[in-house]
């Protein structure tokens, strides 16, 4: 058997080993397995440098490992690298290979390339540092707000982009603030959007996903903007992880029917 996971603490809520475990299916790769790895801090170093010898040959990590997977890793991708932080972990040969697939998740997401687009990213924690480093990457003009002021200004000195301390008009606006997870209604209430922000002519991506979708996205949505769904981000990441794991194209439809199915 070999095996991949999600390490996360927590990792319950993880969709992504239904969405995995059907990508295998759907590429007969009857003798792989994706399991749930629930890992506190303080054993997550350790844990994961002995999964290679347990069978596994990669993880995706998520909150709150993420700085972590990269310091513990051999080598990583640019991405990774100037993110700060990864999401992919890859066994190779004795090595530890990380990477960041948020990024190309993203991007891949899209209904058409940002370059030359102006993009509000409203977040600066990992998922807004891979927001900004994908658009910036694809040539779009950058500029993030964060409620924590100081946070966006050491995100915009790392990765070369704006800061803002009121958010500005744009044509692609991102939530990567985890607003909107649990308190659906109270997007608006934490996030300083205006609603002409979300309007017809503009595209608004919610990396947040939910049962039901975002307030976010249903607002956009309703004042004629194009949305982005986060579950489609989370397909696009999973099957760029897949791919790095098996070398195989990864089935995005039945990765999608299976992140959509509530389990
Ligand atoms: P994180 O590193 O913990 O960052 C959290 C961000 O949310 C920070 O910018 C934080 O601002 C902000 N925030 C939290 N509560 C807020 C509030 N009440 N008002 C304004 N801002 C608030 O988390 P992350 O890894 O970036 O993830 C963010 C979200 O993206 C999560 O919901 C995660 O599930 C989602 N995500 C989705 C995908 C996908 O595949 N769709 C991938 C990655 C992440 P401060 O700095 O001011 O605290």
């Amino acid at each position: 058997m070999i095996y991949l996971g999600v390490c996360g603490w927590p990792v319950a809520h993880s969709r992504s080993p239904q969405m995995h475990n059907a990508a295998l299916a759907a590429l007969g790769l009857d003798d792989w397995r994706y399991v749930r790895l629930p890992l506190p801090p303080d054993l997550f170093a350790e844990t994961v440098r002995a999964l290679p010898a347990a069978g596994f040959r990669g993880v995706n990590v998520t909150i709150p490992h993420k700085e972590a997977a990269l310091a513990l890793a051999d080598r990583a991708s640019d991405a990774a690298r100037a993110i700060g932080a990864a999401n992919t972990l890859t066994f190779v040969e004795g090595a530890i290979v990380a990477d960041n697939t948020d990024a190309p998740g993203l991007l891949d997401s899209l209904p058409e390339p940002p370059a030359g687009r102006t993009v509000l990213i409203l977040g600066a924690g990992g998922a807004g540092r891979a927001a900004a480093w994908a658009m910036k990457a694809a040539g779009a003009d950058v500029a993030v707000w964060n409620r924590d002021g100081d946070r966006a200004l050491a995100l915009a000195a790392d990765l070369g982009v704006r800061a803002v301390a009121r958010p500005e008009r744009a044509e692609i606006v991102i939530n990567c603030t985890s607003v909107g997870l649990s308190d659906p209604a109270g997007t608006f209430k934490a996030l300083p959007l205006q609603a002409d922000e979300l309007g017809a002519g503009s595209l608004v991506v919610d990396m947040v996903y939910r049962a039901g979708g975002t307030h976010l996205l249903e607002a956009a949505r309703t004042r004629g903007a194009g949305v982005v769904d986060g579950l489609e981000i989370l397909v696009n990441q999973g099957a760029a992880s897949l791919e790095r794991w098996t070398g195989l194209e990864a089935p995005r439809e039945a990765m999608r029917v299976a992140a959509t199915t509530i389990a």
